[in-house]
């Protein structure tokens, strides 16, 4: 092939090694309660990490779960400790350039854990973005779109309530896609809550649905025929198993996506060789990473399945590596929901993300292309919660 093996001494000498990593948790409140089948979210706590490279160069990642352990197996407590204590030691003192050696390194010794493997992944994507002055979208084969539609989610609960918020997004030139948060009701009363919506809305906005996997296969086939007649133009994952999906794929003329069912390119390869799904929601840290990410999207686009940018309602690092990613899919039919750091009080970062024209600017500096403000880190970062971890003397 192309290198020497082993590689000459002056190149060993030249990489750059991971040489620390911080973890911290940082609690931030929501503007309103956000309410999902699995839980209702007042606060969001992002697990920040932060690596810190021998040639000064440090990188940071994000690790975010929805609802604590309501939706899976990992929260940022135990994210941080398991890079704290487990993927610390695998990487402290590795080749920092040469992320994905260091990510199958870490894939060895490590199973599971994929919202942790992407936060690092994400820091490690970052500095290297840095290092070589380009965006990560760059480093992940080129963007192809500056610029993602970016998908509301109308999740207080309260129909009213979800109407001025989605007329006041509209007035705004922020959003035009809505996503319903539905499963905690009555069939019937969703479906009722949704038509009241999209009559409101009329044609300046369209209406697609996430029951979070809350409904009986029955309860599905009565329910998305009766949100076809409301004007609803797709449904997220409205039962737990594949199976169910893929025998209620294709029945109604509209779409059924799959968020949840997506955990990694095997289980994109699963759903789509079983024709389970219209379209897979793509969300970076379910499928442990961007690279993962893309290889989703590449599994969906040859079976012709259809794609959709999915968030873990990260904050703003979490939103930004999805955005680098997002940006270089051939395909991306439905948009995204990057509006992840919009349902938080605080603005993190130095410059605010742009949010404009019902889209998502992806930011065109080296590596995720924002700075953290570190005051208001330090502020909201939770007590006693740091952590630095380096090689032992
Ligand atoms: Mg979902």
């Amino acid at each position: 092939m192309n290198a020497t093996f082993p590689p000459p001494l002056a190149a060993i000498a030249a990489a750059p090694t991971v040489e620390s990593i911080e973890t911290m948790l940082v609690d931030l409140p929501t503007i309103r309660p956000h309410k999902l089948s699995v839980a209702t979210m007042t606060g969001q706590t992002l697990m920040i990490v932060r690596i810190c490279c021998s040639d000064g160069i440090v990188g940071i990642g994000e690790g975010t779960t929805i609802g604590g352990l309501a939706y899976g197996g990992e929260s940022p407590e135990s994210m941080k400790l398991a890079i704290d204590r487990y993927f610390s030691a695998v990487m402290i003192g590795q080749d920092a350039s040469r992320v994905q050696a260091l990510m199958a390194r870490i894939g060895k010794m490590i199973k599971d854990n994929r919202f942790a493997k992407s936060a690092v992944e994400t820091a490690l994507l970052d500095a290297q973005g840095k290092r070589l002055g380009v965006p990560v979208s760059e480093l992940m084969g080129g963007r192809r779109r500056d610029r993602l539609p970016v998908a509301w989610t109308l999740a207080s609960g309260d129909t009213g309530r979800d109407i001025d918020e989605a007329e006041k997004m509209l007035s705004l030139r922020r959003h035009s896609i809505f996503k319903l948060k539905i499963g905690l009701r009555s069939v019937r009363e969703d479906v009722a809550h949704v038509a009241a919506i999209k009559r409101a809305i009329g044609d300046h906005g369209t209406v697609r649905v996430d029951v979070n996997m809350a409904w009986t296969e029955t309860d599905a086939r009565l329910g998305i025929a009766a949100l076809a007649g409301a004007g609803c133009e797709l449904v997220e994952q409205p039962v737990q198993s594949a199976a169910a999906l893929g025998r209620l794929v294709r029945r109604f003329p509209i779409a059924l996506m799959a968020d949840e069912s997506i955990q990694g390119p095997e289980s994109a390869f699963e759903m789509a060789r079983n024709n389970s799904a219209d379209v897979f929601a793509v969300k970076v840290e379910q499928n442990g990473g961007a690279f993962n990410a893309q290889r989703v999207a590449a599994i969906a686009d040859a079976a012709g399945v259809e794609l959709y940018g999915g968030t873990m309602l990260e904050g703003a690092v979490g939103t930004i590596i999805s955005a680098q990613v997002f940006s270089t899919f051939a395909n991306l039919q439905w948009g995204t929901e990057l509006f992840g750091p919009l349902l938080l009080t605080e603005e993190i970062l130095e410059t605010p993300l742009d949010y404009s024209d019902f889209s998502l600017l992806v930011p065109s500096g080296p590596g995720l292309g924002i700075m953290l403000e570190e005051d208001k880190l330090a502020h909201f970062t939770r007590d006693g919660s740091l952590t630095v971890t380096r090689a032992a003397d």
